[in-house]
């Protein structure tokens, strides 16, 4: 009889157990999910301390080139502070989309810059100016992007050729003009090599030029309250010139578009996985965030994340279409 009541006892703890057990599981459970949706939103605001970074964070607007069935948008990226969208980085083709999806206000925007003018990084601009019309922006924007050839327009004449008084969409010409709209857009194409820009006390944009082939192009350096993200664009980085322009950077973003074994055009546009590794290593950038993923760099993709973690013991994100990463230490 008393085993019978201690094999009882032995029971109701162990079933008593389980339930404390699977309440735990359930716990962590929804924590994690609770988690895992807080990074979908812009909210940075948990941090009491003041640290370097504080409230900044990098969204993945487009994390894909121009493919059409790469399930990504094109070349984009919004840099966050205190929970508003301050800068657009690129503006390929399905970006303005993704802008609303990240719930980003075109009125708070301090400045677009633009790394080159290939439907994949600039397509989408007119959409983002006729979208602004349901807004209520009063702002004047500077558009900041690369210098024309004999290939390519300016960015100044680029924004003319569509939105100027004879561009494609002229029916969005008060935007260029002054004064006849709420606000002007203010495009500035960059001639010299090295270029610097302040926005306001706070936020200052730099470029360099980088070689992409034949094309005008430039990488961005965004320094907003002494945090820097960098932005490669696309670039064979033919000079050796982005690891020292991402020197010690808070965030480095680099364009996977090939691979190691890619062809001598795609090579002349593009940086190999190996150039990545070591750009990675040399710059000593804080994070890496490998975009621009196309269908023939996708393979690599995990091992390029790995190696380059290996290399650098710095964290190294795939990007992903609205994937928000923030700076905080
Ligand atoms: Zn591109």
């Amino acid at each position: 009889m008393r085993f019978v009541s201690t094999l009882f006892t032995t029971l109701k703890l162990l079933s008593r157990n389980v339930i404390y057990i699977s309440a735990a599981l359930l716990f962590f459970q929804s924590a994690y999910v609770l988690g895992s949706t807080a990074t979908r939103e812009p909210a940075l605001s948990s941090i009491s301390s003041p640290q370097h970074c504080e409230n900044v964070a990098v969204q993945i607007l487009g994390s894909g080139g121009p493919e059409l069935d790469d399930n990504r948008a094109s070349s984009a990226y919004l840099v966050w502070h205190n929970n508003t969208a301050l800068v657009l980085v690129d503006a390929g083709s399905g970006s303005s989309i993704q802008f609303g999806a990240a719930n980003a206000a075109f009125d708070d925007l301090d400045i677009i810059v633009l790394s080159h003018l290939h439907t994949d990084h600039a397509a989408d601009l007119p959409s983002f100016i006729k979208g602004s019309y349901f807004g209520s922006r009063t702002r004047n924007l500077p558009i900041i992007g690369p210098k024309g050839n004999n290939l390519m327009p300016s960015t100044e004449y680029y924004v003319s050729a569509l939105m100027g008084e004879q561009g494609a969409f002229r029916y969005l010409s008060s935007y260029t003009q002054p004064e006849q709209d709420n606000y002007t857009l203010i495009p500035i194409s960059v001639t010299a090599p090295a270029f610097n820009y302040r926005v306001n006390p706070s936020l200052e944009v730099s470029a360099i030029e980088v070689n992409h082939g034949p094309i005008p192009a430039l990488a961005w350096k965004i320094n907003i309250e002494g945090c820097t993200i960098v932005f490669s664009g696309d670039t064979n980085d033919e000079d050796a010139t982005l690891a020292n322009f991402a020197n010690n950077a808070d965030m480095l973003v680099v364009h996977n578009a090939i691979s190691n074994n890619a062809g001598t055009v795609a090579k002349n546009l593009h940086m190999t996985p190996a150039q990545l590794i070591d750009i990675a290593v040399k710059s000593k950038a804080k994070r890496i965030v490998l975009s621009h993923i196309m269908k023939r760099s996708e393979k690599g993709l995990n091992a390029l994340k790995d190696a380059i973690f290996a290399a650098t013991h710095h964290p190294v994100y795939a990007a992903q279409d609205l994937m928000m990463i923030p700076l905080s230490e």
